[in-house]
Order: structure tokens, then C-alpha cells, then sequence
């Protein structure tokens, strides 16, 4: 058997180590993650995992680089402390349908 071995470099929390111009979300994001900022202890898993380096840690606290976020939930999903709670755009925007 003829085996080859690859080797990838996977940057940690996703495939996006720095957001650019070009992977800007626009307008169609449909959930928006929010931090509580009295449940958030600033791990930092959540940015650790954010496939779209939208998340920093200022300060203990989780900032959200809306510019960038896609919406997936994944900060959400692995937040130990239930501190991000994903909110209709609308709604998060204060717009009605
Ligand atoms: S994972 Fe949760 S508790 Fe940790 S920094 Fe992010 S929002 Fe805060
Ligand atoms: S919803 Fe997804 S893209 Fe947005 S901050 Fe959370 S993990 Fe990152």
C-alpha cells in the first residue's frame, strides 16, 4: 500500500485567524449572539472556538465584532456559563417583520 502523510496547520478556534474586508457579514445574518455581561467570566473559550475571529476579551468581559459574526451559535454552544444567548437579528436590530 502506497500511504502519504499531510500535514495541515489548523489555527486554533477555526480556519480564520484575523477577520479581513472580504469575510465581512452584510445584512443576512438571522441570529445574533449576545453576552450577558454579569454571567461572563472571560475564559475566553468562546473566542477560542469562533471559526470567524469575531470574539476579543476586554477588560474579563466578551466583546462580539457584529462586523463579522456569522451567527453560527457556536460561542453560544460552548459558553461553560450560558453567558451568549442567540437573538433573532430583528429583533436584536428592533425591527419588525
Ligand atoms: S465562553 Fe462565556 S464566560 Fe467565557 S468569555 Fe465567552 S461569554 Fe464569557
Ligand atoms: S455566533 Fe459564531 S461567528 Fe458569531 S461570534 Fe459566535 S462563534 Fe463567532
Amino acid at each position: 500500500m502506497n500511504e502519504k502523510v499531510i500535514k495541515i496547520e489548523v489555527v486554533p478556534g477555526g480556519w480564520t485567524s484575523k477577520p479581513g474586508k472580504a469575510s465581512m457579514t452584510g445584512t443576512w445574518r438571522t441570529f445574533r449572539p449576545v453576552v450577558d455581561e454579569d454571567k461572563c467570566i472571560g475564559c475566553g473559550i468562546c473566542d477560542m472556538y469562533c471559526p470567524e475571529a469575531s470574539i476579543k476579551i476586554v477588560k474579563k468581559i466578551a466583546q462580539i465584532n457584529y462586523d463579522y459574526c456569522k451567527g453560527c451559535g457556536v460561542c453560544a454552544n460552548e459558553c461553560p456559563q450560558d453567558a451568549i444567548s442567540m437573538i433573532p437579528e430583528i429583533e436584536a436590530r428592533g425591527e419588525t417583520e
